[in-house]
């Protein structure tokens, strides 16, 4: 199985998904929109630690929100099954990249912003083809347990899509000059569908090797059966 990469190793969660309202109604949320990690460690005492990508990333925004709010953070876009905007909060730095692939240094987490102490702040958004967020109004403004994320993540490296774009690169990009992620969404779902096709195809000859009776639709079944009693007489 293909090894998962989190943003911050090892991945300790100090604050889970929708917990603690009280502290999240002064932003307009229903309570926590992320996960906080742990990033204080005896190699990072001071909370400094390397924030790595998770999958193939696209560099989308970054900014500086101050005291009040996530402090430095940066915006990368992923394309999985769903395209996926994943924020990274709190931090000291951010490298200058374009596209990155998997397990490669993104930035430096710290504590910068409405923070008591160094740790990352990640929350996970799905969008829609034309960039808006999914799901805006859920409580969260579309924001979801970042675990989704990570079981998109690890469906999609199980189903051997790793394998079938090795270099994505060679696709064009996830959002366009003019913000339209079309064309590659376009590119993906031909993949996705030839990858469903090939799994559905294989299933099929698997069963059918192992059992040609069981295999047959329902019409051919009975006529199977019948063909059956018909030997029997
Ligand atoms: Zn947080």
């Amino acid at each position: 199985m293909a090894k998962l990469i989190y943003p911050i190793s090892p991945l300790y969660i100090t604050q889970g998904f929708g917990v603690n309202p009280q502290n999240y109604s002064q932003f307009g949320l229903k309570a926590h929109n992320g996960i906080d990690v742990r990033t204080k460690y005896t190699d990072t005492p001071d909370g400094v630690r390397n924030i790595l990508s998770s999958f193939k990333s696209r560099f989308y925004k970054q900014g500086n929100e101050g005291s009040g709010g996530y402090g430095i953070y940066f915006e990368v876009l992923v394309q999985l099954k769903s395209l996926w905007k994943l924020t990274y909060a709190h931090c000291k730095s951010i490298n200058n990249f374009v596209e990155v692939n998997a397990d490669t240094m993104m930035a430096l987490s710290d504590n910068t912003g409405n923070s008591t102490g160094s740790h990352l702040h990640l929350t996970t958004k799905r969008l829609n083809t034309d960039s808006s967020v999914k799901d805006y109004s859920n409580g969260y403004f579309g924001a979801v347990d970042p675990q989704q994320f990570f079981d998109e993540l690890k469906e999609f490296k199980e189903g051997g899509d790793d394998e079938m774009i090795t270099d994505q690169t060679k696709i064009p990009q996830i959002i366009d000059d003019s913000g339209n992620p079309m064309e590659v969404q376009a590119i993906r779902s031909q993949l996705l569908d030839l990858r469903k096709n090939n799994k559905e195809l294989k299933e099929e000859n698997e069963k059918l090797k192992q059992n040609p009776g069981q295999n047959f639709t329902k019409p051919k079944a009975v006529l199977y059966n019948k063909l059956a009693q018909e030997e029997e007489k």
